[in-house]
């Protein structure tokens, strides 16, 4: 197995682009599952992120030859018991737009208190060969589901997810201060040892 490349298991050259960065000192070769004719989805099956994300990089793994990085992450909502969790991107059922979604989540809210409205995003990473999984890290940041939307940038339920560090919205973060502390980042850094461990082996 060639330990110079990674396959980032995404069909989004956006996320292959961010993992780059994220880990430039590693001097490796990253690609992503189009990259390597990979167009099909493992089946999120998985209750928790750790599971979907040990899923993800063994079953491309598996299927590509190359070592594999894969995440899976979504919004924990302490007032509805964690949810919607593994199902973020799911909620509400499918079509919806990422707007219909934040906004049926604010509405679920709508008589829950600010100091109640605490939330964090997830991330778990998973590191495989074709042999199976070497290693998982996972990253959070803690926030406040808004109480109404702000903020053009970023995507999903960034616009409502009040992050209490920086005291805006997720959505109102310059790109690279939301790269540097989101949950995806923190767990990378946390995978990184690891990383660099199996990229000098
Ligand atoms: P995935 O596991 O990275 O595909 O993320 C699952 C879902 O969580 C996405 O569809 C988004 O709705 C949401 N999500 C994950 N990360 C972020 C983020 O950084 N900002 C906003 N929403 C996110």
């Amino acid at each position: 197995m060639d330990h110079r490349t990674f396959l980032v298991a995404t069909h989004n050259k956006g996320k292959v682009k961010e993992y780059r960065e994220l880990l430039e000192d590693l001097d490796a070769s990253w690609v992503g599952l189009n990259d390597v004719g990979i167009y099909w989805d493992v089946e999120e099956t998985g209750t928790t992120f750790k599971e979907n994300a040990g899923l993800k990089a063994t079953s491309y793994a598996r299927a590509s030859g190359i070592l594999t990085l894969a995440d899976d992450s979504g919004l924990e909502v302490d007032a509805l018991g964690g949810e919607p969790g593994v199902y973020t991107a799911r909620f509400g059922g499918a079509g919806l737009t990422s707007e219909e979604r934040y906004q049926l989540l604010l509405q679920k809210l709508a008589q829950v208190p600010w100091e109640q409205r605490t939330a964090r995003f997830r991330c778990v990473v998973a590191l495989a060969d074709t042999d199976g999984m070497l290693a998982t890290a996972d990253g959070a940041i803690e926030g406040r589901i808004a109480l109404a939307p702000s903020g053009t940038g970023g995507f999903g339920y960034d616009p409502v997810f009040y992050v209490l560090e920086e005291q805006v919205t997720m959505a109102q973060l310059p790109v690279e201060v939301k790269n540097r502390i989101s949950h995806r980042a923190r767990a990378l850094a946390a995978l990184r040892p690891r990383l660099v461990e199996v990229f000098g082996g």
